[in-house]
């Protein structure tokens, strides 16, 4: 029999995992002559998260989690359950509900009867979300597509379902900066998707700041393009070109025209704008040079505390 594993990372997800286990195991009815495991990995939670999960796991041995010593963020949950996933199908969804159990069955028969290998889901709005929030993803989504040769599509969830092939492919990748939603492109397969409107979380909060959403952002970027770094080469070189006409222009008056020299606080714009440069092209250097940092110290991705699945 074909087993499907469901990884679902949870941090504080208290009061959501019920209603998120019960909905799941209605949708997972549905199928026939399948087994199935719920592998719940939990990302460090500060509440009752993982009382929750070994209350479940009391009353279903179906249930299986990962439980990690501190918080680690929701890329690093992904991979461990990836890890720990022993099934034939591997679906990776949110504790929320936003991610509806019910478009499972349409999935599972995408990947086993229509010869996809991996299914991916898009919301097609953003409802319910601040509006401010939502302007500065579309913009994320024009803006990385500009800059990376791998191709993100907007308003893609972490809500896919794939073969082990696919899995492993994901798992191959096993950088330290981790934007899964760069590395579903990147391993390619063929690749359906399905939209469906924004659903509201059922209970609990967002763990996403702004801050957090801006820094997810830059990860993507670096990750997944040097763009930048030949922008700001570019930048430089038109600066270059600029300052030695701007000379030559300068030496002419002085020389032909008797020019007094003149205009102090001309320059002090100029050094403003020219050190700004600068420090800009500089920072964007550092972002790539901190990730490589990061990524030549080789550290775990995550660090288990207590697991009930031996690998
Ligand atoms: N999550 C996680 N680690 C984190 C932050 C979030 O495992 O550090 C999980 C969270 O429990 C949820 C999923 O990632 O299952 C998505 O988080 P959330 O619903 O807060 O994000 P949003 O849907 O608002 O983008
Ligand atoms: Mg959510």
């Amino acid at each position: 029999m074909k087993k499907i594993s469901i990884v679902v990372p949870c941090y504080n997800e208290e009061k959501a995992l019920p209603l998120f286990y019960e909905e799941l195991l209605k949708h997972m009815n549905n199928f026939d002559n399948i087994d199935f495991e719920i592998i719940f990995v939990d990302d460090g939670s500060k509440d009752n998260t993982i009382n929750v999960i070994n209350d479940l796991h009391s009353k279903d041995d179906r249930v299986k989690y990962v439980s990690f010593s501190r918080n680690f963020g929701k890329e690093s949950a992904i991979y461990a359950g990836f890890e720990h996933a022993s099934g034939d199908y591997i679906v990776l969804m949110d504790s929320d509900l936003q991610d509806p159990p019910a478009l499972l069955l349409d999935m599972y028969k995408s990947v086993t009867e229509e010869g996809y290998d991996a299914v991916g889901t898009r919301r097609v709005n953003r409802k319910g979300e601040p509006v401010i929030r939502s302007l500065f993803a579309r913009l994320f989504y024009k803006l990385i597509n500009k800059l990376s040769p791998i191709q993100m599509v907007d308003g893609a969830r972490d809500f896919i379902f794939i073969k082990k092939e696919v899995k492993d492919a994901i798992l191959s990748l096993k950088e330290y900066n981790r934007y899964s939603k760069g590395l579903f492109s990147f391993v390619g397969f063929k690749v359906k998707w399905l939209e469906y409107e924004n659903i509201q979380r059922v209970a609990g909060e967002t763990k996403w700041s702004f801050w957090k959403l801006t820094k997810y952002a830059m990860e993507g970027i670096t990750a997944f393009s040097t763009t930048p770094l030949i922008i700001s080469s570019i930048i430089g070189l038109v600066f270059c070109i600029a300052s030695f006409l701007l000379i030559l222009l300068i030496i002419f008056k002085t020389i032909i025209l008797g020019d007094p020299t003149s205009g102090w606080p001309s320059l002090v714009c100029i050094i403003f704008m020219v050190s700004g440069i600068q420090l800009f092209s500089l920072g964007i250097i550092g972002q790539y040079l901190s990730k490589t940092y990061l990524e030549v110290k080789n550290r775990p991705i995550y660090i288990v505390k207590e697991t009930n699945i031996d690998k």
